[in-house]
């Protein structure tokens, strides 16, 4: 039996396996629409369907075609998500290497990314992703601020952790007896002034709607262009 035998006679036994893969196969057949239905919307420059096509695919769980991380990668840089193209464009290299069918593609998408990649890195307008930042409304740029105390959720008070906030303490005397004695960590009162804000119900911390940074992210891409209103 010559190679070319052998590999049909492998063949052949694997599909007389194929009532076992009969599950995946109507998946195999969605994964080739979504395919399909991505270029195609690429093909138009409907790069938003692409994108929401890819994002089904990557969803369903099921195993990504080796060239999608490729074409998701051109997808994302024409919206401009230029991090995220990097992200799967390395993916994509990852994997395939040079072997990928689309390994000049994506060497010259790789090229392509420098640009804006550098341009998103010195820019302060922007975060990582390229996404524009906004003063924090909420510290209005301060960063930190006085809000409700953490500690005792804006109580001014917490219980006390030696009597369990009960005022007292039990002891065993050498009879063995149980003796009630007065906290007196809290002098039997179970609370205490808050240790954090020291009753004043107010602490001065990062603000937690921006996390300390006085900047929060908005949902537009960055053209890396100070506007007039966002001088300080
Ligand atoms: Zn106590
Ligand atoms: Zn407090
Ligand atoms: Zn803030
Ligand atoms: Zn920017």
């Amino acid at each position: 039996m010559n190679k070319k035998n052998l590999y049909f006679l492998s063949l052949l036994i694997l599909l007389a396996q194929a009532p076992l893969l009969a599950q995946s196969v109507p998946n195999l057949g969605q994964t080739d629409r979504w395919m399909k239905g991505a270029l195609a919307a690429m093909e138009r420059n409907d790069f938003e369907t692409a994108n929401s096509i890819f994002r089904n695919l990557i969803d369903s769980g099921l195993p990504l075609p080796e060239e999608m991380p490729y074409y998701f990668a051109e997808t994302l840089f024409e919206l401009k998500q230029f991090d995220n193209s990097q992200n799967f464009l390395n993916k994509y290299l990852e994997i395939n290497g040079f072997r990928g069918e689309n390994y000049e593609g994506a060497q010259a998408l790789k090229k392509k990314l420098e640009k804006p990649l550098r341009e998103i890195n010195q820019c302060q307008l922007c975060n990582a992703q390229g996404y524009r930042l906004q003063t924090c409304e909420t510290c209005n740029g301060a960063q930190q601020i006085e809000q409700s105390c953490s500690y005792c959720k804006g109580i001014g008070i917490v219980g006390c952790s030696r009597c369990a906030a009960s005022g007292m303490i039990t002891k065993r005397n050498i009879f063995n007896i149980v003796e009630f004695y007065e906290c007196d960590r809290c002098n039997g009162k179970g609370r205490l002034t808050c240790p954090t804000c020291q009753g004043s119900k107010l602490e001065k911390s990062d603000c937690r709607v921006c996390g300390g940074a006085g900047k929060t992210v908005t949902e537009s891409v960055c053209n890396h262009q100070e506007l007039e209103h966002d001088h300080q």
